[in-house]
């Protein structure tokens, strides 16, 4: 499971929490109870491979199909 790491804008304390990636955005409470947090670059995601070799997931960005928006006609 990873580990995320959260920062809390109350108390400006950091914790680290281990949930899985579904619920990596979903809110975290710092260990005193604030609310107010928010997810700092996880350790997971390193390796340098945010530049030039990211993977394309699509050319067109549809919802529904090419051929419902009469883009094939
Ligand atoms: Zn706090």
């Amino acid at each position: 499971m990873p580990r995320y790491e959260y920062r809390c804008r109350t108390c400006g304390d950091t914790f680290e929490l281990n949930r899985p990636m579904a619920e990596s955005a979903a809110p975290a409470s710092c260990p005193a109870g604030h609310d107010d947090t928010v997810k700092l670059l996880s350790t997971v995601a390193m390796g340098g491979v945010s530049r030039g070799s990211a993977p394309a997931p699509a050319p067109q960005g549809g919802g529904g199909g090419c051929c419902g928006g009469g883009c094939c006609g």
